[in-house]
């Protein structure tokens, strides 16, 4: 028999891509030719299920095009990307906020490690004070400075100091 006259015994309008095999009352792939559970043949040709399923698969392609005949069920599209930082807001975890100031810390670290380089004990001094104010003026402005005004409820601590 041409598939064409076969598709007329699918019920394109239905969505489910499971039935309820006649014989053992499992739920099986509705246009695989033989049931999963019992091997009951739910289409008289494997040809046959696959034509059907090209059917109905057609009447409504934007839905049913990913789908496999193997399936059970749609295909689910799960959004992964992550708000880490509304996600630690949630979970109460307090996350320093981003800032221009770990830059200004890295550039305190840069004179400081160029101070380790065996130049004059002059230049060495010099550059180590350099590094070590750039890195406090980087922690005191990141730590002090953005955190409280970020968060001001945990100010209590930091405003003692002042
Ligand atoms: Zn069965």
């Amino acid at each position: 028999m041409p598939p064409s006259k076969q598709t007329r015994y699918v019920d394109v309008s239905n969505p489910s891509l499971t039935v309820e095999c006649p014989r053992c009352g499992l739920v099986t792939a509705r246009f695989v030719d033989m049931c999963r559970n019992c091997a009951y043949k739910l289409w008289p040709s494997g040809v046959m299920a696959s034509a059907a399923f090209k059917a109905w698969r057609a009447v409504d392609p934007e839905h049913r095009s990913e789908v496999s005949r193997f399936d059970l069920d749609y295909p689910v599209h799960i959004d992964n990307t992550v708000d880490y930082e509304a996600r630690a807001h949630q979970l109460g975890i307090h996350m320093s906020p981003s800032s221009n100031w770990p830059f200004v810390i890295c550039f305190g670290l840069l004179f400081l490690s160029l101070a380790a380089i065996p130049f004059s004990a002059t230049a060495r001094i010099v550059l180590a004070v350099i590094g070590l104010l750039i890195f406090l003026w980087g922690i005191v402005g990141w730590v002090v400075i953005e955190d409280t005004r970020m968060f001001p409820s945990d100010s209590t601590e930091t405003e003692v100091h002042h």
